[in-house]
């Protein structure tokens, strides 16, 4: 039986596969459908500290790859379809078998929900479609931006954008912002926030150059289409996590997010299950802060299996 599994090689996964390596746990580290999570679709990476010129997301997570490798880590692909859970064993079932361990890091991660339109993936990551402001704000710089999406996080991109951008046009589907009063006020006084309303983007075009020149839009009242020109779309209509194979063994809130234990970000009611990273945070969802709840994950499962000997 396996000391401690981690499912998921994302900042969270091998931040926790790193501590776990280092305190003699001969992790095994199941990597998913994504191998280094989100951050492999970000070009450069700016605001993960230590970095002062930044460094390209993939480069970062083949780096964090290298350095749990080196203290021992061990890197599985498999997916976990299921899980079985008591306090002296944990079974995960993948697609490959059954796994059998006394601890378990879940840092599944979370996927951006996209609109499945034409040009989306096309352009996605560094042709001027992107789904984190925070990641690639900075890279349109006076430049013409387009937000999708109408909740908190679609307001807080826009307003982002607004301290790089010439200007930003956020496309909602219905008529009023889902996002609470005060980020909605904020965006709608916002002078350089354009708001198209009951608008559906139907495609994303290209320049000749194949990266982003303007979207398609259809008024979902009168059905006329219109072609916003820009430079960057940011997709902001929330995240979808990972958490499918828990969500009868472990509680999750509406969106599917794992509820950790009051007091703890990190500790389950189940004894030697630990979450960590976007999988349990819509909050932060930021690389540094899941590098931070991995690494709390791993420490936490390391006194618990040193008081289980
Ligand atoms: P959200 O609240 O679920 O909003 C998603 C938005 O995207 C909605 O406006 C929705 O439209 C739109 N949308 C969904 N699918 C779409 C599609 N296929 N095409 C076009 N539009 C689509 O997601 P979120 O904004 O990521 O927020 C998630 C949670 O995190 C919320 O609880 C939010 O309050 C929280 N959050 C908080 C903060 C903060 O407090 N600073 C920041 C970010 C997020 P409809 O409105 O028509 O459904």
């Amino acid at each position: 039986m396996e000391n401690i599994i981690i499912l998921g090689t994302g900042c969270a996964g091998l931040t926790a596969a790193i501590y776990a390596a280092r305190a003699n746990l001969n992790p095994l580290i199941l990597e998913g459908k994504q191998p280094g999570g989100q951050l492999t679709t970000t070009s450069e990476v700016e605001n993960f500290p230590g970095f002062p010129t930044g460094i390209d997301g993939f480069m970062l997570m083949d780096n964090l790859r290298k350095q749990a490798i080196k203290f021992g880590a061990r890197i599985q692909n498999a997916f976990v379809n299921e899980v079985n859970f008591s306090k002296e064993k944990k079974i995960l079932i993948t697609g490959n078998g059954e796994l059998e361990t006394k601890s378990v890091v879940i840092a599944t991660g979370a996927a951006p929900r996209l609109l499945n339109i034409p040009g989306e993936k096309e352009m996605y990551g560094g042709k001027g479609v992107t789904t984190c402001a925070t990641c690639d704000g900075a890279f349109y710089k006076d430049m013409d931006v387009v937000v999708v999406g109408g909740g908190d996080s679609a307001c807080e991109e826009a307003l982002f954008l607004t301290r790089f951008c010439s200007s930003v046009t956020l496309v909602h589907r219905r008529d009023q912002l889902r996002a609470s009063n005060i980020m909605a006020q904020r965006v709608l006084e916002h002078e350089k926030i354009e708001t198209v309303w009951n608008a559906k983007v139907k495609e994303i075009l290209p320049n000749e150059n194949g990266k982003v020149d303007s979207i398609k839009i259809s008024d979902t009242s009168t059905g006329e289409n219109k072609l916003i020109s820009c430079k960057g779309v940011f997709i902001a209509i929330g995240h979808v996590p990972n958490t499918q194979p828990f969500k009868e063994i472990l509680p999750l809130d509406a969106n599917g997010y794992l509820i950790p234990s009051a007091g703890s970000m990190v500790k389950t009611d189940l004894e030697g299950i630990y979450v960590a990273g976007d999988c349990a945070d819509h909050v932060f969802r930021q690389a540094i802060t899941a590098a931070g709840m991995g690494c709390q994950a791993a420490i936490e499962a390391e006194r618990w299996l040193a008081e289980q000997n």
